[in-house]
């Protein structure tokens, strides 16, 4: 996703600009160059007039750059603005009608309308995949849009984390079945509450079952197993999927980033769902990380103290989501 990493360097423009500036305010204190004259015999009161117009010269230019410097930067915030309404209309706008078409699906599909016969469920099969690929690329881009904007919200609020697992892992249940994937949940009785923000979280787990799913092969197994320790309670996802080469265990979790395999592109994805999932885990407190054998299968696991946070929303925006090179 070269064009996107792109963006985020449009957008840092900014602060380059802001670099430049304090480049140049700074050089327009260097003393004057070698052409000065440098004879000691030389007239003191030349001397002087001679520097006083160059510091004239150079403030001058100084002036003239940083008017050009204001002028691109106001043009840069206005296509900025736009580019930020557009996302965020573009993708509301997406959404309403893909969670239309796969209720409908997945009605037709649990045979609720009617009898359908195997040909059909296939092919069902695969626009529910192909739906469910695009509402994920919706999700990303208004994530995306949010942070930019500033105007991602979290509401932390008590939760169960029995019931949050199991409605997260039923709403799942429906990609699993058409690669014929069992999840497997285990969760630990008498867990205390968690004060988190439960679609955030929600968010998470689903990222991170999407991926198990989508790298998994055909009849295999995901387990999910929530436990306390210590301080915190851990959220665990393993897939016995292709795995992820190791040195590659940090950088996935770098915006954009996915592991060159040929695979991921007929896969979809633009690699943001870890890195926003990570921003979110950490504005939690928390920690996230993988353990993964290459052809064996991934583990990732995220943690949430139990003592909540204060200001989940400040702590997010401290995050650095894009971790993408300038
Ligand atoms: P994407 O939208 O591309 O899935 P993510 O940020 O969720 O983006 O994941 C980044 C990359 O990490 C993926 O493209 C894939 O290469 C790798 N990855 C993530 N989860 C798994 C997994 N369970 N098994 C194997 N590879 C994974």
């Amino acid at each position: 996703m070269k064009d996107a990493a792109e963006i985020v360097k449009i957008l840092r423009g900014e602060e380059q600009l802001g670099k430049l500036c304090l480049k140049l305010s700074t050089s327009s204190n260097e003393p004057p160059p070698s052409e000065t004259p440098s004879d000691a015999t030389s007239d003191k009161t030349n001397e002087k007039a001679y520097s006083i117009s160059k510091q004239e010269r150079s403030e001058e230019q100084l002036a003239q750059y940083q008017k050009k410097i204001e002028e691109q930067i106001s043009q840069l915030k206005k296509l900025d603005k736009i580019k930020s309404n557009f996302l965020n209309i573009t993708s509301h706008e997406l959404r309403t009608p893909i969670s239309a078409i796969k209720g409908y699906i997945q009605l037709i599909l649990k045979q609720k309308l009617g009898e359908i016969n195997e040909e059909q469920k296939k092919s069902l099969e695969v626009a529910l995949r192909n739906a469910n690929r695009l509402d994920h690329l919706i999700q990303d881009i208004l994530d995306i849009s949010r942070l930019d904007s500033g105007t991602m919200r979290f509401i932390p609020e008590p939760t169960n984390v029995k019931i949050m697992i199991e409605e997260t892992v039923e709403t799942m249940r429906s990609s699993a079945d058409v690669k014929h994937i069992q999840i497997n949940t285990t969760v630990e009785e008498y867990l205390p509450d968690l004060t988190i923000d439960q679609e955030r979280i929600k968010q998470v787990i689903i990222n991170l079952l999407n991926n198990a799913i989508k790298f998994s092969p055909d009849n295999s197994n995901i387990n999910v197993n929530i436990r306390k320790e210590q301080d915190d309670i851990s959220f665990e996802m393993q897939d016995f999927g292709r795995g992820i080469p190791k040195d590659q265990h940090d950088n996935i979790f770098d915006a954009f980033y996915q592991v060159k395999a040929n695979e991921d592109k007929r896969l979809g994805g633009v690699g943001l769902g870890l890195a926003i999932s990570r921003g979110i885990i950490l504005a939690h407190g928390g920690r996230i990380w993988v353990e993964s054998t290459l052809d064996k299968g991934s583990k990732f696991t995220f943690s949430l103290p139990i003592k909540p946070v204060q200001d989940v929303e400040g702590r997010f925006k401290e995050v650095d989501i894009f971790r993408v090179e300038s």
